[in-house]
């Protein structure tokens, strides 16, 4: 033992039952690992919410060449982690392989549409130009306002409910304890400390709270912050016009908008991205804008039912790379898997494979090393 290293496999406690947590949990039991998930309301964070893109070539950005990595790293993993999981599981993890088109509908959209495409086209990454008439040919529920767009076949959806269901019944099946109770603080040692007073004693400790995580332990104090997203779940009515196949995502007078088919005519619809603290409440100015952006894309969602609109807290890091290793030698055994921001849906296998890694001591992927906390600790934040 290393001080970073629990003896292996020992007990493992983990803080949150999201789509992090969960994946973490199965892992971890399926490797041996007695291991306890803390949360007193399982899968409800914004893995519940979120729209399950699994986005590596599509959310890229110039300037974030690290989390593409990561990312691409993840989106790799992803076939073999769903086969996984869907047989561990005895019900599907919910991936869907139809792959996405990136649109765009006004002209000044368009000049975003053409920065996109020559960056991924740089980075080497597989994106087709289409006309108006491959894309409609693609997706004929796709409007006439839309002249033309790039298809990214590679990126991949899953639906976020089904994958969950499935990691807790996965998790379960290979011998995860969830225990539905609040963490009121990690301590070093390492420990969980429960809100009926208890403490929960084990090897090592994984935090996994999603946009929580901060309050948990004093190192991770002002890491990580919420970033409020408002997401809209439509299903296709009889009479309109089928949704597409594939995930839709497009620049509408400046504002992204996507739209990620569900099985059975579901529609997801996302999303908004502000920062409002830990506000989980839907505002009317963030329907609004959703569904108007979505009509210009997609027409026929005018005659969908509205059937559910949400809002979830992705968890932001200071850098919009996560977090996810060992806090370091003045917190033993207290590891960190969060900060997964807009693609923690995606980063759920890489992040479950890297912590299994790290627990038994053993190298991380490459790309990990870039989401190594100790860039972001310092002297002031490991407080002792
Ligand atoms: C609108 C929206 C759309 C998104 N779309 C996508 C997408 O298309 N693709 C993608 O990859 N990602 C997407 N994301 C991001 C993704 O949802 C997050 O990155 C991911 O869900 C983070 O997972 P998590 O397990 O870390 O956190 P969460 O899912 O938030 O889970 C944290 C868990 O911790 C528990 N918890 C909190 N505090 C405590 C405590 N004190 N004690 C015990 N338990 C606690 C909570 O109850 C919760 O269950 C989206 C997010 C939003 C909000």
């Amino acid at each position: 033992m290393t001080g970073n290293q629990a003896p292996s496999p020992g007990r493992l406690a983990i803080v949150g039952a999201g789509v992090i947590g969960m994946s973490c949990a199965w892992r971890a039991a399926r490797a041996g690992w007695g291991v306890d998930v803390v949360d007193p309301a399982p899968a409800s964070g914004a893995s519940w919410v979120a729209g399950g893109m699994l986005a590596a070539v599509t959310e890229a950005w110039p300037g974030e060449e690290a989390l593409l990595e990561l990312d691409s790293a993840s989106l790799r993993g992803w076939p073999e982690f769903a086969a996984e999981l869907t047989e561990a599981a005895g019900a599907p993890a919910g991936l869907r392989t139809e792959g996405t088109v990136v649109v765009a509908a006004a002209a000044g959209d368009r000049a975003e549409l053409d920065d996109v495409a020559g960056f991924l086209a740089r980075l080497g990454r597989q994106v087709d130009r289409l006309t108006a008439r491959e894309l409609r040919a693609l997706e004929p529920a796709i409007g006439p306002d839309v002249r033309g767009g790039l298809s990214v076949p590679g990126d991949l959806a899953v639906d976020n409910r089904a994958l969950l269901s499935a990691l807790r019944a996965a998790g379960e099946k290979a011998g995860a304890r969830f225990v539905t109770r609040r963490a009121a603080r990690v301590t070093d040692g390492p420990a969980v400390e429960l809100d009926d007073g208890s403490t929960l004693a084990a090897d090592a400790v994984l935090v996994a709270a999603g946009a929580h995580s901060a309050s948990l332990h004093p190192a991770l104090d002002g890491l990580i912050r919420p970033v409020k997203g408002e997401i809209l779940r439509l299903r296709h009515r009889r009479g309109a016009l089928p949704p597409p196949g594939r995930t839709v995502r497009a620049v509408v007078d400046g504002r992204p908008v996507y739209l990620v088919p569900r099985d059975g005519g579901g529609l997801v619809l996302g999303a908004t991205q502000y920062e409002a603290g830990f506000d989980t409440e839907p505002m009317v100015a963030g329907v609004r804008d959703l569904l108007r952006d979505a009509e210009r894309v997609v027409p026929a969602i005018a005659e969908y039912a509205l059937v559910e609109t949400a809002a979830g807290l992705r968890p932001g890091s200071p850098d919009n790379l996560p977090l996810l290793g060992w806090l370091g030698p003045k917190a033993p055994g207290v590891m960190v898997a969060t900060g997964h921001h807009r693609n923690g849906m995606l980063l759920a296998p890489l992040t479950a494979g890297a912590v299994l890694a790290l627990l038994s001591g053993d190298p991380v992927p490459q790309p990990v090393a870039a989401a190594d906390p100790a860039r972001l600790l310092t002297e002031t934040t490991v407080r002792r």
